[in-house]
């Protein structure tokens, strides 16, 4: 059954604060592409029937977010190379015959988004902090641009050697504890860890982010704590997880509908809503 306007969403828990329905409706607005896209915030325990509902109704495409990323790697019967090697899925095309194609935005999105900073990669030296699903999505597009060294540290170590196992033979790929990172250097820090959320800080020796590109996945309408203390510390460039975040909904635009969007205004526009509360 195919509604009349191609429907689209984000599916979560939680999801209410999705920034994802108002980049989506600009990017259709920008492209002249109808459709609409909603958020719907699933129970924990109901994501597979909430995805067969909506696909049911005749929805298109979905956008997933936590905690569902790695059951809809599960119910897709066909996934790109970036959604295989990140074991989990951020978007679902969902086809006519009831088929489901997954596919993982996330780290071409976080790619995309140091591009547009300028922060080089390639031949650099890159520390990651985490080891949950965000940094799994992302290392596999992070180690593609070529870095000479990408150190991941993580406050359970086991988890992190695990991703280096996952991703051996991608590249120079090492697991460390955070108080084995003293005395370490880093051109590019990047923050997967959850802990801004809880406003919290991960256990870094500030030498690691002293003259550094420092990057926190997280956004907000203020710098994130993580990035004030680096930038106290002496980081030489900082920035938030929006523009990753409109970068992911862009690629995953451009699968859905063929159509790539601008991005660089829609970050503006989002950043000046943000600031004002709304
Ligand atoms: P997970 O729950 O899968 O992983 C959380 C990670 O944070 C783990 O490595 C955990 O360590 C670590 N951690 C949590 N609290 C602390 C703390 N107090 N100190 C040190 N380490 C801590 O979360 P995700 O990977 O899904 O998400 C991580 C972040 O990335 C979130 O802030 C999320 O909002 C952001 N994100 C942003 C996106 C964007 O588009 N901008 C897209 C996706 C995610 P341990 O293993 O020891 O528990």
């Amino acid at each position: 059954m195919h509604a009349e306007v191609d429907r689209y969403a984000v599916m979560g828990n939680p999801v209410q604060h999705s920034l994802s329905p108002l980049i989506h409706t600009w990017f259709a607005e920008q492209t002249h592409q109808a459709l609409v896209y909603e958020a719907i915030e699933v129970p924990l325990d109901g994501f597979p029937e909430a995805v067969a509902r909506f696909q049911g109704e005749g929805g298109r495409g979905l956008n997933v977010t936590v905690p569902f990323k790695e059951a809809a790697w599960e119910l897709a019967d066909e996934r790109s190379a970036r959604a295989e090697e990140a074991g989990a899925v951020n978007t679902l095309v969902l086809r006519d015959d009831g088929g489901r194609f997954g596919d993982n935005t996330d780290g071409v999105g976080l790619v995309r988004d140091l591009e547009r900073l300028g922060w080089p990669l390639a031949g650099r030296r890159l520390l990651i902090l985490g080891a949950g699903g965000a940094v799994r999505g992302v290392l596999g597009p992070l180690l593609a641009t070529a870095p000479r060294e990408v150190v991941i540290a993580n406050r359970t170590l086991a988890r992190a050697e695990a991703l280096v196992d996952r991703f051996q033979g991608r590249g120079a790929l090492s697991a460390r504890r955070f108080e084995d990172l003293n005395g370490a250097a880093f051109d590019v820090v990047i923050n997967g860890t959850s802990a801004s959320l809880a406003g919290e800080l991960p256990p870094v020796p500030e030498a690691c982010v002293r003259g550094a590109c420092v990057y926190d996945m997280m956004y907000g309408a203020r710098p994130t704590p993580f990035l004030e203390w680096a930038v106290a510390g002496g980081a030489r460039h900082s920035a938030d997880g929006l523009g990753m975040l409109v970068e992911q909904a862009a690629e995953a635009f451009f699968v859905w509908r063929g159509v790539r969007p601008q991005t660089a205004q829609v970050l503006l526009d989002l950043r000046e809503r943000l600031a004002r509360g709304c």
